[in-house]
């Protein structure tokens, strides 16, 4: 019988939420907002020691105002998460967003005065010595200063932030309360009940093709009576998105998202390739699922079906175990982490009431640590996503002593060490699985989860994209919506899956659509999975003297586009060779499904 299952330590960043520590960061916090109205930014520098001397300042000053702010954040966070219940908690939280919003408009200010400084200077400055302490830094104010050349006026921005609230937030805001209150009456076994869609959707992993199928039927017809309101939210952000993506000098709303990722065409087109060169292997996938569940073919609602034997039960222990144990075969550092976020209380691994669902991982820049929050259901899903957010605190500690700027982890990369853990968990339980049954179990929740960030991913943004397109001509009706998700899922999925049995609703539910400030929330998904197994492969393939550098690219990769990164280690990533890697290992794995 196992211990109970562990609660994370706060004590260390602060006593209580009364504690004279907190009351001195948040009078702290006060006192630099007051200030910061005051601020005055220095005039442009005529010289490169001036530049030097002003950038060095600026990000110190940077530092100290985020630094409080950030650590009654995390604490906030962890309190609340934990215990929704804490009211005291959550009243603190919400009295940071004014620092939040003053924090926001001194960035803009910051901005500006970064692109005032005339080109000659800025490469002159980079050229001499007075730029040898800012060296590191050299991409992160690259980046800023293009950034500052998509902003628009200070007068504009300000405008832009406030009308943002009352629109594309107010939207997503809308599409979440429509989606989170919708409800069904469902029967199961004989028993008929009311059930948010939320809860209705988890039929869709029930054993019995019916019952799923009954579920999906169920769902469709409840979004069909909601789909008009939102259509019509999906189609306020979506224009908001392609007006500001405009008036701020992009190209297209996927040009700005690209940018954002650090992503180049040519990288991006390489990433495409190998999603579409995948498809035919995971078709092949779901045409051998299909066949294990006794189904001519697989539908949309049975994507996530149980195949395989997954009754093995892993205590905590068990987990911490199994983890020390393949972890140190990667390296002892990985091992010693996760040796450290268990004995030093990072984890909260129970489910309880209150306590929100899923998992994630946060760093405690203050304490250089990182607390990880999971519901831990005893099972191997639950070892491999404490895995997975170990991978994110691993990332953390890579990033130690760094500032903050040097920090900032673009998407596609941020979820390269998870993932890396991810494949280090399964690969080793394919090798210790006790049988045929429940080897199968491990590929299906390997391989379905990878078609699901590269198939289903690719069928998203073929549908965003043709969505953003098409909303500069016009609104689209919730019918022209269903008939667009359809066709991407046709064009992704192919035949594999039954073309009468797709999922036309996923727009109304999936909130990454409505995400006001990053469109095409979908591909840096399908990157981090391909781009992190490829990674894997190359570590099979040079072994122990691959970790070093995987380590130096963890650290830096807040300091360089992926490509730049992964070129200082002699990999290419706009060539088809790369993401071969990722897609070989797919090979594999579907090869032995097929065989099981
Ligand atoms: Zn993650």
């Amino acid at each position: 019988m196992s211990n109970a299952l562990p609660h994370w330590q706060l004590k260390e960043l602060y006593p209580s939420l009364d504690s004279p520590e907190l009351k001195a960061d948040l009078l702290k916090i006060k006192n630099n907002v007051s200030a910061l109205k005051e601020l005055e930014f220095p005039p442009c520098p005529g010289s490169v020691e001036e530049l030097a001397s002003d950038l060095a300042k600026m990000i110190a000053q940077e530092e100290e105002l985020s630094e409080p702010v950030e650590a009654i954040s995390v604490y906030c966070h962890a309190l609340i998460t934990t215990d929704s219940y804490n009211s005291d908690a959550v009243k603190i939280e919400s009295s940071l967003s004014g620092a939040m919003v003053a924090l926001g408009l001194l960035n803009v200010r910051y901005l500006k005065w970064l692109a005032a400084v005339p080109e000659k200077l800025w490469n002159e400055f980079w050229a001499s010595d007075a730029s040898q302490d800012l060296k590191d830094f050299k991409f992160a104010l690259n980046e800023e200063r293009d950034n500052a050349s998509h902003l628009l006026s200070e007068k504009e921005e300000e405008l832009a932030a406030r009308l943002e609230q009352c629109g594309t937030h107010a939207w997503a805001k809308m599409q979440g309360l429509i989606t989170s209150r919708a409800t069904a009456e469902f029967t199961y076994k004989g028993e008929t009940k009311r059930l948010p869609l939320t809860a209705l959707r988890a039929y869709q992993t029930d054993s019995d093709p019916d019952i799923r199928l009954n579920a999906q039927k169920t769902e469709e017809a409840a979004w069909k009576q909601l789909e008009d309101q939102v259509a019509a939210c999906l189609n306020g952000v979506k224009g908001s998105a392609n007006t500001m993506a405009k008036a701020r000098g992009y190209s297209s709303a996927l040009e700005q998202s690209l940018r954002i990722s650090r992503l180049d065409d040519e990288t991006f087109s390489a990433l495409w390739d190998a999603m579409e060169r995948s498809f035919p292997l995971f078709r092949r996938y779901f045409v051998s699922k299909a066949k294990k569940l006794g189904l001519p073919k697989l539908r949309w609602c049975d994507l996530d079906a149980p195949v395989g034997d997954s009754s093995r039960n892993y205590s905590i222990e068990d987990c911490q175990a199994f983890l020390y144990r393949h972890f140190e075969s990667f390296s002892p550092e990985l091992r010693d982490l996760a040796k450290r976020a268990f004995e030093n209380n990072w984890i909260d691994a129970e489910p309880r009431d209150g306590k929100r669902g899923g998992a994630f991982c946060m760093p405690v820049r203050k304490l250089e640590e990182s607390r990880i929050l999971a519901n831990y259901a005893c099972n191997f899903d639950s070892v491999n996503c404490l895995a997975h957010e170990l991978g994110h605190a691993f990332h953390n500690y890579c990033m130690k002593g760094l500032p903050m700027k040097q920090r900032k982890c673009p998407m596609t990369l941020a979820e390269t060490a998870s993932i890396m853990d991810e494949m280090i968990v399964s690969e080793s339980a394919l090798k210790e699985a006790q049988s045929k049954e429940e080897e199968l179990y491990i590929l299906e929740s390997a391989i379905a989860s990878t078609s699901g960030v590269i198939v289903d991913i690719a069928s998203r943004f073929l549908f965003e994209k043709e969505v953003m397109e098409r909303r500069l001509e016009s609104e689209l009706t919730a019918k022209e919506l269903c008939a667009i998700m359809e066709k991407a899922q046709k064009a992704t999925f192919g035949d594999a899956l039954d073309e009468n049995c797709l999922g036309p609703y996923m727009w109304t539910w999936k909130p990454h659509y409505y995400f006001s400030g990053f469109n095409f929330y979908n591909y840096p998904y399908a990157f981090g999975r391909l781009f992190a197994m490829a990674l894997y492969s190359l570590y099979r393939k040079e072994g122990a003297a691959f970790v070093p550098k995987y380590m130096d690219f963890l650290r830096s990769a807040g300091q360089a586009s992926p490509r730049e990164l992964a070129s200082r280690f002699g990999y290419n990533i706009t060539k088809k060779e790369f993401w071969d890697n990722s897609l070989s290992i797919v090979e594999n794995w579907v090869k032995r499904y097929e065989e099981l």
